[in-house]
Parts: C-alpha cells; structure tokens; sequence
C-alpha cells in the first residue's frame, strides 16, 4: 500500500506523551511499529462536516479490533437545519459558509488538542464543498498541532456507530455476532452489507433510486412538513391507520437485495392529488408501513440466506422507532441479535467519525484527504 501523509506522521513518531504511552504494548509486542504500538489506547479528535451538521467529537478508544471499546468524551453536534429550512432541503453553498462559521466556534469547546494521538476527518461522502470545509480545517489543526491527520468514510461511521456506548438502547453482547448483515438507511443512502467481521463485508444490495431517507424526505414535503421530514413523517404517523392505504411495497419479492423507494413516493403523490380529504397522518403512516416492511423483509431474508448472527442498523433513519420495533420483533423471533446505535448517534455526528477512524487505524486503511462526494461502502 503507498504510504499517504497519515501513515508517514504516524511511522515518523507522535509526540513524547505517546511514545510513554506505547511502552508497555512494545515490550509484549516486539518488532511492531510505532503505529500499532498506538493501540493501547488512542484519544482521537474527529470532525464530521459532509452535509448539514458541523461535528465534533473526542473518542477515547482501546481494545484492538477484537473488542473495540469507545468512550465519548465530547460529542458537538451544531445543526444547520433552521438555515435550510425555508429551502426545503440542504443548500451546499449555505452548508459550507455554516461549517466554516461553526468549526472555529466548536473546536474552541474542545479540551486539550496536545492530548489527541490522532485527528481524523470525514473525506466522504457527502457534498463536496462542506467536505471540504472539514478537511481543510482538519489540515490546519493538524499541522498547528502537529498531530497525525486520518481521513475517514461516512458510511463506515454509520455503520460502526453501534460501537459506540448505549444509554439509551440496550445492545447484545458483541461476542459471536458475525457473520451479520449491516443495513445503512440515511438521507443518502440505502444500503445492505454481509459483514464477515467487523472489517471484512461486501455489499449485497442497495436502492436503484431513492434512498429511504430521501424518500420521508420528500413525502414530508408533500405533506407540507417541515425539513428534515423523517422524524416529522414519524411522529404524525402515530396517530394515523398504517394499515388506511395500501402502498405498493417497490421490489419486495425480488431475489435480490437491491431497493426502489421512488415508486412508493410517487403513489403517495398520486394518492394525495385524488383524494384531497384524505387523512395526512393515514397517508403518514401507511407510507412508513410500507417502506419498513421492505427494508425488514430484505434484512431477513438476507439474514436467513447468510445465516446471519445479527443485523446491524445504521444512519439517520435508524432513528425511526418503528423501523426499529419492527426489525426488533423480526430478529428476536429467530434469535438473531440486532445491534442499533444510540439515539445521539444515528443522525450525523463526529463521535461515529472517531469510530471509524479508530477501526481503520487498526485495520491499517488509509483514505487521501481530498473530498470524495460520491465515496462508496
Ligand atoms: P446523511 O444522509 O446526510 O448521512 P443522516 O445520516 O443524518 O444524513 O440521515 C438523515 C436522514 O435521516 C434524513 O433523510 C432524515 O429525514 C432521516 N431521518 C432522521 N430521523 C428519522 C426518523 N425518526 N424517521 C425517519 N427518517 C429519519
Ligand atoms: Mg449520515
């Protein structure tokens, strides 16, 4: 593999503190580099700007690849979703002008940056002039700092975000959970993994069209809620039937595990213009009946293919209550675990940053810091 500027930082020796840091885990290990030496115990500052949350965070992460263990020290999350509001959705040239507001005014409510052993960045995906924004600040700091700089992939912080500590939602133990089925459900992206350990997977499917969380999106907008509509699509649908229309279920008894969500958004289009009396919170929630059934129906069935342990949920979507009862109910008759990150860490947040980061520094992935829009799982 070529060494990027991360690697280098890292083969070149951090700063006195860490090399004291890293004694005892050389005298078990010789020969190992100054780089895996590191694993002791990292503190990692990790920044997260690829859409319309600027985030900090400091992780404190130890226990290897085989029981990763993260602790959250600060977790900052400075919204923008009032600047978009009006617009309906996220402007990219009034995100980037935010982050670059905000990452100045949240890095000052950071502790101790001579403390960090690595400062990671999110490179992708995401739109590409707040990516920027990310990296860029991430530059500075790191050289100011001299501190190593690692890039990091979005979707691998969703998707590791259930490493991260649960007050809230009780997760399994970890032990014998692989093979597991990872389903990723964002804004963006709509996505299910075989995962054969916690670093080696392989998509098996994803959504030809509309991402779930595009799809709420845009009903929302319909239903003349505000942005981000997800969480407001759910809570009108508690109080409507979700069993009032019958919406198609796009794909379901496909073989495969690929996803379509914009034939359900049309239907709810068509739905609203020739029944203008209709009920809003029926339409809610019959809309969210039928794009969970899709995506319970194709975790379990790819769990039964795989013989899955376990089903990992991830992204803002998982935040969704009835997606997760659902796939809750669904798991538990066949005594598969399923693990979901915390209510803190399912829409975009750093902490899932620092996740990420910390797995590929021990699985030795380097990404190039440059802004990739359209980075991939
Ligand atoms: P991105 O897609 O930029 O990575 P997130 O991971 O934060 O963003 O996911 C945001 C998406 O999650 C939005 O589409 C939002 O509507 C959706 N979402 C957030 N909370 C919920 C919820 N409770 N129910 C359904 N969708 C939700
Ligand atoms: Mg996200």
């Amino acid at each position: 593999m070529k060494e990027g500027p991360a690697l280098r930082s890292f083969s070149e020796g951090g700063p006195h503190r860490l090399a004291v840091r890293t004694t005892a885990f050389q005298a078990v290990n010789r020969g190992s580099t100054p780089l895996e030496a590191t694993l002791i115990l990292m503190k990692l500052l990790a920044i997260e700007t690829s859409c319309d949350e600027t985030a900090f965070a400091v992780l404190e992460a130890k226990g290897g690849l085989k029981s990763p263990k993260l602790k959250v020290i600060q977790n900052l999350v400075a919204s923008q979703i009032k600047i978009h509001r009006p617009f309906g959705g996220v402007v990219p040239n009034l995100a980037k002008r935010e982050h670059i507001k905000n990452l100045p005014i949240l890095f000052k409510k950071i502790g101790d940056v001579e403390d960090m052993d690595v400062i990671a960045v999110t490179v992708g995906p995401g739109l590409e002039p707040a990516l920027w924004t990310g990296i860029t600040f991430a530059k500075e700091i790191a050289k100011k700092y001299k501190k190593p700089l690692l890039g990091a992939n979005h979707l691998e912080g969703h998707l590791y975000s259930f490493l991260l500590p649960s007050q809230k939602s009780k997760n399994p133990k970890r032990d014998r959970m692989f093979p597991a089925i990872g389903l990723v459900v964002s804004g963006g992206h709509t996505i299910l993994l075989k995962m054969d350990s916690l670093t080696k997977w392989s998509k098996i499917g994803e959504t030809r069209d509309d991402a779930v969380g595009e799809a709420y999106d845009k009903v929302a907008r319909m239903l003349k809620l505000p942005y981000p509509g997800g969480p407001e699509v759910e809570k009108l649908a508690k109080s409507g039937n979700p069993d009032a229309i019958n919406f198609p279920r796009p794909m379901i008894h496909h073989k495969n595990y690929d996803f379509s969500f914009s034939g359900i958004k049309t239907s709810v289009l068509y739905y609203l213009r020739d029944n203008p009396d209709c009920k809003p919170a029926d339409v809610a929630a019959s809309f969210q009946k039928a794009a969970v059934e899709v995506l319970v129906a194709k975790a379990m069935r790819a769990a039964r293919e795989y013989s899955a342990k376990s089903v990992i949920l991830a992204g803002g979507v998982a935040a969704n209550k009835f997606l997760r009862k659902s796939l809750e109910k669904e798991t538990s008759k066949t005594g598969i675990k399923l693990f979901v990150p915390d209510f803190d860490f399912n829409t975009d947040n750093a902490a899932m940053i620092g996740a990420a980061a910390y797995i590929n520094v021990l699985k030795k992935k380097r990404y190039k810091l440059v802004a990739r829009g359209n980075m991939n799982i």
